[in-house]
């Protein structure tokens, strides 16, 4: 039997809209070859959503999220936006859509593809089997604390001040989540916080520790996150497992995607205790490249494959979705952020077409 499901789709801005294009293509082949349906819902975020609506996540945008099976989301954001008050800029979207939807948990692989090591900047035997997933505490920490503002002081001089809080329960949902993902990975997890300096990082570390005696075969470790900065371009592969918090996994995740060569090529999901999960890129809007058929869409279309994977509960989906990447990688199709000499050039369209005949290919087995 079909089985159908809901999918809204958050094409956003830039590039978003091209690289969402080629993710449907590839979501529609695949679902005919494994007999999956998909009722796909579009929705406005972002600066799409502020030019039609005022508001970069309307309400009925956070309805049609809710009422789904899962939500594809392209990126959000441009130089045309950036001047706006701050209530109202794309980024403001995208926190309200993970809070609206309880997104508490960032999960973001950061794999070395064995076609694309020599797009990395770091040599070969650095980045050569690197496997990491990060994840990153999504709906707490410094983003979301309060007090926050700007404030006029009694001097007249202004200060900026945010908030980095978490409470004993965001630690635990967030550990349980790290050491789940670990348990299914190579059981090695790292804790990465600033407990040397910030309390709020010591009581990170004390609830890891403490959560460490539920999974004894869960190998856990702490390093403080400038040391984990580090360590990750110096040796990368020592890591298998991260967790820490919103603002530390925002920077660390964006390091972990330079060793795999583009930012390009990277996937997402983030998921709630319940409810539809967001599945999206790592990188950008990307307007300088916006409109211009220039940008990589694999990133896009692995972030359907890990929503046919987490959401879908598709798993043999979302590795054909995977090996026709791989397929078309092989075959040195490269769009320009990976391309190095001797392999083929092409477009974000012509790599969905690459993709396609790919993915015909492996059905024909
Ligand atoms: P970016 O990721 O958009 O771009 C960084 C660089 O990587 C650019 O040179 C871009 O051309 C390139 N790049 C990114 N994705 C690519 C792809 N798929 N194919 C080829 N090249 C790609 O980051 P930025 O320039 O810092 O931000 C641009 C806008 O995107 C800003 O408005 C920012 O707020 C927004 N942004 C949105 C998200 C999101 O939607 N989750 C994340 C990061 C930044």
């Amino acid at each position: 039997m079909t089985q159908t499901y809901r999918i809204t789709l958050l094409p956003g801005d830039g590039i978003g809209p091209e690289i969402m294009a080629v993710a449907v293509d590839v979501l529609k082949a695949v679902g005919r070859q494994f007999d999956l349906s998909f009722e796909f819902q579009e929705a406005l975020i972002g600066g799409a959503a502020i030019d039609a609506t005022n508001s970069p996540l309307p309400e009925e945008t956070l309805t049609t999220c809710r009422n789904s099976d899962a939500v594809l989301l392209a990126a959000i954001g441009g130089y045309k936006w950036d001047t706006l008050p701050r209530s109202q800029r794309p980024e403001t979207g995208l926190l309200g859509l993970r809070a609206g939807l309880g997104l508490f948990a960032n999960l973001r692989p950061a794999t070395i593809l064995p076609q694309l090591i020599d797009a990395s900047s770091l040599k070969r035997e650095v980045v050569e089997g690197v496997d990491i997933m990060v994840v990153r505490e999504l709906t707490g920490g410094i983003y979301f604390g309060q007090p926050r503002g700007v404030f006029t002081m009694e001097s007249g001089e202004k200060r900026g001040v945010n908030t980095m809080a978490y409470t004993d329960s965001e630690i635990d949902r967030i550990g349980r989540v790290a050491f789940e993902t670990a348990r299914k990975r190579q059981g090695k997890l790292c804790s990465v916080d600033k407990a040397n300096v910030l309390e709020v990082s010591q009581l990170w570390r004390d609830r890891m520790t403490a959560l460490a005696e539920q999974y004894p075969d869960v190998e856990l470790s702490h390093l403080y996150v400038d040391n984990a900065a580090m360590q990750l371009l110096r040796w990368p592969k020592q890591f298998d497992t991260i967790v820490t918090g919103n603002l530390f996994g925002d920077i660390l995740s964006d390091a972990a995607a330079m060793l795999t060569g583009s930012i390009g090529m990277l996937p997402s999901a983030s998921l709630g205790e319940s409810g539809p999960g967001v599945f999206e890129p790592v990188h950008g809007s990307a307007p300088d490249i916006a409109g211009q058929d220039k940008a990589n869409p694999l990133a896009q279309v692995l972030s359907a494959a890990m929503m046919l994977r987490y959401a879908l509960d598709q798993p043999a989906a979302a590795t054909r979705i995977e090996k026709a990447v791989e397929r078309v990688l092989d075959q040195g199709d490269r769009t320009g952020d990976i391309m190095s000499e001797g392999k083929n050039l092409l477009g974000c369209r012509a790599m969905g077409d690459s993709l396609l005949t790919a993915l015909e290919a492996l059905a024909q087995g």
